[in-house]
This record gives structure tokens, sequence and C-alpha cells, in this order.
């Protein structure tokens, strides 16, 4: 008889929720938006005269608890430091942002771009060219 009771009462659980609203969604046709302070691949902000911030000081990488930023540094004309190549390593990146948060220049930014599975290990090595594109940034604040 408990055996039966259990049945109809986890039958009735089923029936209920045939007529409540479905919390799945149809990804990758729909997407939800990340939370505000969702930490997704690296971003490389250039400033009103689409001009990098960065100036190859190199604390991002030291801050990197993981080794995935590569850096070379340059001089432009004026002997400003630039950043001639950056690379990140999204392959071992636990995307912790110590890197964000050690720039001094405000020169790179957490994207909530989270789609980036890859079949190849070199396809997870993101130049700063490739980390120019994507969505518009929203600061975290
Ligand atoms: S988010 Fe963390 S692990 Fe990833 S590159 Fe920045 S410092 Fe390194
Ligand atoms: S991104 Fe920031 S911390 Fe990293 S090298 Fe450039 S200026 Fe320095």
């Amino acid at each position: 008889m408990l055996t039966v009771i259990e049945l109809l009462r986890g039958l009735w659980i089923t029936f209920k929720h045939l007529f409540v609203k479905s919390v799945t969604i149809q990804y990758p046709t729909e997407k939800r938006e990340p939370a505000e302070r969702f930490r997704g691949i690296h971003r490389f902000i250039l400033d009103e005269a689409e001009i990098e911030q960065c100036v190859a000081c190199s604390l991002c990488a030291r801050y990197c608890p993981s080794s995935a930023i590569e850096i070379t540094p340059a001089e432009d004309e004026k002997h400003n430091r630039r950043v001639l190549t950056y690379y990140v390593d999204i392959g071992r990146c636990i995307f912790c942002g110590f890197c964000i948060e050690a720039c001094p220049k405000e020169a790179i930014m957490m994207s909530k771009d989270f789609e980036l599975a890859c079949y190849s290990r070199t396809s997870t090595i993101f130049s700063k060219e490739a980390l120019l594109t994507g969505p518009d940034i929203v600061k975290y604040k």
C-alpha cells in the first residue's frame, strides 16, 4: 500500500510540473546573460584615440598564478613603452582575474565571453589582436 501511495505522490509531482514554466533554455540558440561579475576571456582595451593602453610592464604576467601570459615589449617612435606581442593561454588560465587587478593602466578587462571550446591546444592561445574584438565590456562596479 505504501508503495502505491509513493508512486501516486511521484506521479502527482510530475503532473504538477507539466504546467510550470520550463527553467531550461535552448542553448545555443538561446543564451543566458552571465552574472555581472562573471569573468570570461580577457579583452584588450583601447583609449579614445584607439591606442592600446598596455605599456608592457608585465605585472599581469608576474601576478598570473598559471603563467598563462607572455608579453614582448617594444618602443614607439617617441620612446614610449608599448606592447609588441601579448598572448594569453586560456587553456592554462583559471579566470582568477589577478592580471586585471594587477594592471596599473586598466589595459585589460575580463569580458563575458564564455564560448571558448576548441579542438586543439594551439587554439587556446589568444594574441592581443584576437583579444581586441568581441562584445562591449561593461565594467563591474
Ligand atoms: S585570469 Fe588569472 S590565470 Fe588567467 S591570465 Fe589572468 S592572472 Fe592568469
Ligand atoms: S596589460 Fe597592464 S599589467 Fe599587463 S603588461 Fe599591459 S599594462 Fe602591464
